[in-house]
C-alpha cells in the first residue's frame, strides 16, 4: 500500500511521475531504449532538457524577462559556492540573512571568497523565526536569503526591497506558492524537495548579473558557460532532469503554481489548526513565520511518544520524525502530498487525544 509520505527530501512526487519515469527506464518514447542508456546529446533527450528549462521559466512567470534556467549537479550545496564565485567581486562583499542551517552553510562558503556580512540571524533562538529589521548594504554585490527553512519549519512571507541583486535558495518551496519571481536575480533549488529525483539542481538566473565578478571561474562552476552550452556543458543528470520535466508537466496540468498554492494552503491550515487546537501538541516555529511546506511540532508530554509513533506508523504514515536539531516531528507537505494524507495525520492526532483522555480517566 502506498504510504502517506511526509519525508523532507527526497520526497513524495506525483504518482504519474513515478509511473512515467518507471516506464521510461524500460522504454523511453517507444525508442526501444531505456532513458538510462541513451546519449544525452540524442534528439529525444535534448528535447527533454529544452522543455524542462522552458517550462521552469514559464511556470515562474519569467518568460521574456532575461532569465535562463539551468539543470546543474552538486545539489543546492554546490550553489552555496557557485553563487559567490560568479557574483562576488574580487575585493567585493555580499550580504546574507542567517535564517537556518542551510543559510548558515551558504554563509560559510561565501566567506571563502570575500567579505560576508550577516545582516541578521535567528540562530540564538534556534531559528524559530525569520529575522526582520535589518539593512542590506547598498554596496553589496548581492543579498542572499533562504525562502523556506526546511529544518526549522519557517518561511519568508515577504522579501526585502533592495537595489542589490537578490539571490534566493528556494530548495524546499520552489513552485509551491505565487511570488513575483522577477524580484529575484538568481533562484536555485535542489530538485529532490519539490521537483524531481535527487541529482540535479535548478538554477534560474537573470543573465545581466553575470560576468561582472572579475574572477577566473573554473568552467564547471561558471554559469555563463552552462548557459552557452544550454545546460549540457557536461553530461547532465539525465534521469533526474526527466523526472523534473514530468513533475513540471504535472504541475502545469494542475493549473500551475496558483492552483497548487491553494491546495498547499488548505493542507497547511488543516495541520496547523490541529496543532493549535490539540492540547497534546505544540508548534516550534513562531506562528507568523510558519512554513506551508514543513510543519515542525512537538508532543507537550514526551510520555505519549511511543503511543503516537505507533499510531501514525499503523496509519501508513512515513517520514514524520523531526530533524535532530529540532526534535519532535516534521510534516513535509510538498506539492505532491495530497490533502487526504494530511487528513489521515490530523485524524491520528485527534485519536491520540482520545486515547490519552481514556488513559487518564482509568488512572483516576
Ligand atoms: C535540502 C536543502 C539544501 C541542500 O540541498 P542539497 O541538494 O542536498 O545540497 C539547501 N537548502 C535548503 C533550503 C534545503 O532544504
Amino acid at each position: 500500500m502506498k504510504k502517506h509520505n511526509y519525508s523532507a527530501g527526497p520526497c513524495i512526487l506525483p504518482q504519474e511521475v513515478f509511473e512515467k519515469s518507471a516506464q521510461a527506464v524500460l522504454d523511453f518514447n517507444n525508442s526501444g531504449l531505456s532513458i538510462l542508456e541513451i546519449s544525452h546529446r540524442s534528439k529525444d533527450f535534448v528535447a527533454v532538457m529544452d522543455e524542462a528549462r522552458a517550462l521552469a521559466i514559464e511556470l515562474l512567470g519569467l518568460e521574456g524577462k532575461g532569465y535562463q534556467a539551468l539543470f546543474l549537479q552538486g545539489g543546492a550545496s554546490l550553489e552555496f559556492l557557485m553563487v559567490p564565485y560568479n557574483l562576488m567581486k574580487v575585493d567585493g562583499k555580499a550580504a546574507y540573512l542567517d535564517s537556518g542551517t542551510w543559510a548558515n552553510n551558504a554563509i560559510k562558503e561565501a566567506k571563502l571568497f570575500g567579505e560576508t556580512i550577516v545582516v541578521a540571524s535567528s540562530k540564538a533562538e534556534n531559528y524559530n523565526h525569520i529575522p526582520t529589521e535589518y539593512t542590506i548594504p547598498t554596496d553589496a554585490n548581492y543579498f542572499h536569503c533562504t525562502s523556506n527553512n526546511t529544518i526549522f519549519g519557517t518561511q519568508m512571507k515577504s522579501f526585502p526591497i533592495t537595489n542589490v541583486p537578490v539571490v534566493c535558495d528556494m530548495s524546499s518551496d520552489i513552485f509551491s506558492r505565487t511570488l513575483d519571481f522577477s524580484k529575484f536575480d538568481l533562484i536555485y533549488a535542489g530538485a529532490q524537495k519539490n521537483m524531481g529525483a535527487a541529482g540535479t539542481t535548478l538554477v534560474v538566473v537573470k543573465e545581466e548579473i553575470l560576468g561582472k565578478s572579475g574572477r577566473t571561474i573554473p568552467s564547471i562552476l561558471d554559469y555563463e558557460k552552462h548557459i552557452k552550452a544550454e545546460s549540457m556543458y557536461n553530461t547532465p543528470a539525465v534521469f533526474a532532469v526527466y523526472t523534473c520535466l514530468l513533475t513540471l508537466q504535472w504541475l502545469k496540468k494542475q493549473g500551475g503554481i496558483a492552483a497548487i498554492e491553494k491546495i498547499n494552503d488548505a493542507k497547511a491550515n488543516l495541520l496547523y489548526n490541529e496543532i493549535d487546537r490539540n492540547p497534546l501538541f505544540i508548534g516550534t516555529a513562531v506562528t507568523k513565520d510558519r512554513s506551508s511546506m514543513n510543519a515542525t511540532f512537538l508532543l507537550v508530554d514526551e510520555k505519549n511518544q511511543e503511543t503516537f509513533d505507533k499510531m501514525w506508523k499503523d496509519a501508513g504514515i512515513s517520514g514524520l520524525a523531526g530533524h535532530r536539531s529540532v526534535g519532535g516531528y516534521r510534516a513535509s507537505m510538498y506539492n505532491a502530498l495530497p490533502l487526504e494524507s494530511v487528513q489521515v495525520l490530523v485524524d491520528v492526532m485527534k485519536e491520540l487525544e482520545e486515547v490519552v483522555s481514556v488513559q487518564s480517566q482509568l488512572a483516576e
